[in-house]
């Protein structure tokens, strides 16, 4: 480390999550670790108990750089949990446009793009959009304009169409959002489609 790196580190220390060390989020040995967590039959990379901090950084924190050892923690889920004989479409779940427009960029979509450049079976999708902002979901509840309150994704891709899909969210909480996604895209009629979490 330099000088100036030094004196940056004294004023905004970055240390390993999970051991400390100096100058790196996640260190190598750490993220070996976490690699060995992955269970295959999961629906989810990490449990969210554990590792919910790893999100927070990244979504809240605007620790962009922690999207690269999440693509390689969401790849090391993949190589125990899809085919290597097939390909895979990554449909990573939007943000509303205004929620894109204050946080700058979507976190789901920065995990799944890395995961793209490490995996030559998986390639991601983003035609999936969110069509309802959850402000306007209660109006539009109310003026009985939707016949359900979950319909809040709309996708027109049919390129999707007897594909493999495996549709991406950073945190699964109630699962509603997923499996609203999830009807959505099984419009399209595609042949498989497997919904996944980074935490749960
Ligand atoms: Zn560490």
């Amino acid at each position: 480390m330099n000088i100036w790196n030094k004196i940056i580190n004294l004023i905004f220390p970055i240390n390993c999550l999970y051991c400390n060390k100096e100058n790196t989020y996640i260190c190598n040995n750490c993220l070996q670790k976490l690699k060995q967590e992955i269970l295959p039959n999961q629906s989810h990379v990490l449990s969210y108990k554990n590792h919910k901090q790893l999100i927070h950084l990244l979504k809240y924190k605007n620790i962009q750089s922690l999207k690269v050892p999440l693509g390689i923690l969401l790849n090391e889920y993949f190589k125990k949990n899809i085919d290597p004989n097939k390909q895979y479409i990554l449909i990573p779940i939007p943000l509303h446009k205004k929620r894109l427009k204050v946080r700058g960029f979507n976190q789901t979509q920065l995990i799944a793009q890395e995961v793209t450049k490490l995996n030559k079976n998986i390639q991601i999708n983003t035609s999936l959009k969110r069509k309802i902002h959850t402000k306007q979901q209660v109006k539009l509840k109310k003026q009985k304009r939707l016949q359900n309150a979950h319909n809040i994704f709309y996708i027109n891709d049919i390129s999707l169409r007897n594909k493999n899909i495996i549709l991406f969210d950073d945190v699964k909480t109630t699962g509603a959002t997923l499996n609203s996604a999830k009807q959505e895209i099984k419009k399209l009629r595609p042949k498989t489609i497997k919904v996944i979490s980074f935490l749960k």
